[in-house]
């Protein structure tokens, strides 16, 4: 597999946030967002060598130099680009809390044998809204970047899609601007109350770390 990097920290946002976590960010992605803030891990921004070539044991090796957790996110890049299922299966046999941060234009294609599907987590992150939303079991939450414009898109597309609104939360888009950020930071804020969504915060932008 192409991994871009593995490292424990706290988890900065979404449902598990506050809570230690290995995260493992696959390489490559099958989007171009111009605010991404992982361009490092995305094909072509900035290298298209960036990336070590890992076994799932290699994986898994590197994962359990951080037994403080069982928490394990898979993030990029977009992970479903590449096969998870044997990663996922490991961890998930070796009792690991896995769950998958995807931008939510891939169906996942991971398979494997009986109740151990219900272990498998999904975080999503919507960036094509004129397009449906996948269908996935294990759902935990959507996670909409607000930009402070596009709070009518973010509405239309839960309400199309059936999104059910207690998974569904605003998180403010950062761009490295202390001013822009406090205001939409804000507005974030009073969208949420206006529209009785969850707001997600970002606590590693917050508090500085990774
Ligand atoms: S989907 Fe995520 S990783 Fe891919 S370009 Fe957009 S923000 Fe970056």
């Amino acid at each position: 597999m192409k991994i871009s990097e593995i490292f424990y920290s706290i988890q900065g946002e979404g449902p598990c946030a506050g809570i230690p976590t290995v995260f493992v960010r696959t390489f490559g992605c099958n989007l171009r967002c111009l605010w991404c803030d992982t361009k490092y891990a995305v094909v072509g921004e900035i290298s298209d060598t960036a990336y070590k070539v890992m076994t799932e044991e290699e994986i898994i090796e590197e994962i359990q130099k951080h037994p403080q957790t069982n928490h394990v996110c898979i993030t990029g890049g977009e992970p479903l680009i590449q096969d998870l299922s044997r990663l996922v299966e490991m961890l998930v046999k070796s009792k690991y809390f896995v769950y998958i941060e995807t931008n939510g234009t891939i169906q996942p294609t991971i398979r494997f044998a009986g109740d151990n599907i219900r272990s498998v987590n999904y975080v999503i992150s919507p960036k094509q809204f004129d397009k449906p939303a996948i269908s996935v079991i294990g759902i935990m939450a959507y996670k909409f970047v607000y930009d402070g414009t596009n709070a009518k898109t973010i509405h239309d597309y839960i309400a199309r899609n059936g999104l059910e609104k207690p998974l569904c939360g605003l998180m403010p888009l950062t761009q490295d601007d202390e001013h822009k950020d406090r205001i939409v930071e804000q507005m974030c804020i009073d969208e949420c109350l206006r529209a009785g969504l969850r707001f997600m915060s970002r606590l590693h932008k917050i508090y500085d770390r990774k």
